[in-house]
């Protein structure tokens, strides 16, 4: 037994198998392909183009992702057990997460999920697309979703809406659950990543120690934008790849994060 003092288990649930890695992850469009809240909007609620118009707003300052986000999520109607059947129904998983799921775990690797989107479908989603046995086994940290003022249950017409995790300007601030991590003292801090491919990262996108960015996204725009170092890739496969390498000794971090200013 070392002389430390205990961890906070509560607070610092990622630590619990005293993990030397961490990977944190944003869920829509990073795990999925597709953007549940996005898909919801598009297809149940105001439209697309509204809602690249709120991105976009984010993306370069003019307005905060909190507000952006609900009012997207606000022109939705549907109630909430149906969104759930219709994303069940279309939403598609990552072709290399289920893999990179497995691994993780046998390697000692928690994987969090850090989301601006909502609990329920969140664990729904996993549920059906990696198992239910996922679910029992990854934290996810993530918005929720409660009834309107007024109305009689989530799966009512305009029945529901989103229930913010913090006060932030991000309804999530990814970065607040990372940095409870990052600033741990430099013999318990383990490695940091964290992959992700929107708006709702750039909240995340300093505070680890290497990042992956989804090619072709918004993320990619801001990390390029900011000069932040980044390993774009396409699905989970490639991610793998340099997570394992790295846990296996093959590759440091160092080289690898390098490599990503490149
Ligand atoms: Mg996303």
């Amino acid at each position: 037994m070392g002389s430390a003092a205990p961890l906070d288990a509560g607070a610092l649930p990622a630590l619990a198998t005293d993990p030397k890695f961490i990977f944190f992850t944003d869920f829509d469009g990073t795990i999925t392909l597709q953007d549940s809240n996005d898909y919801m909007t598009d297809n149940l609620g105001y439209g697309p183009e509204k809602r690249k118009q709120g991105n976009k707003d984010v993306l370069f300052g003019k307005r905060d992702f909190r507000s952006s986000f609900r009012e997207m999520l606000d022109s939705v109607p549907t109630p909430f057990d149906e969104c759930v059947r219709t994303l069940l129904a279309n939403v598609k998983l990552d072709p290399g997460f289920k893999q990179f799921f497995e691994w993780s775990r046998a390697a000692n690797v928690p994987v969090v999920v850090l989301s601006g989107g909502m609990q329920p479908i969140i664990r729904a989603l996993l549920a059906h697309l990696v198992g239910h046995d996922c679910v029992d086994h990854i934290q996810i940290v993530s918005n929720d979703v409660a009834p309107r003022p007024g109305s009689k249950g989530i799966n009512e017409p305009n029945g529901w809406h989103i229930v913010f995790h913090d006060d932030s300007g991000f309804g999530h601030d990814k970065s607040i659950e990372i940095r409870k991590y990052s600033q741990l003292p430099k013999e318990r801090r383990p490695t940091l990543f964290y992959a992700g491919d929107g708006v709702s990262d750039l909240s995340a996108a300093r505070e680890t120690d290497l990042m992956f960015a989804k090619e072709g996204r918004d993320l990619v725009t801001y990390c390029k934008n900011e000069k932040i170092p980044y390993e774009e890739f396409s699905d989970f496969t490639s991610i793998l790849a340099t997570v394992k390498a790295i846990v296996e000794g093959k590759t440091t971090i160092e080289e690898a994060a390098k490599r990503a200013q490149q």
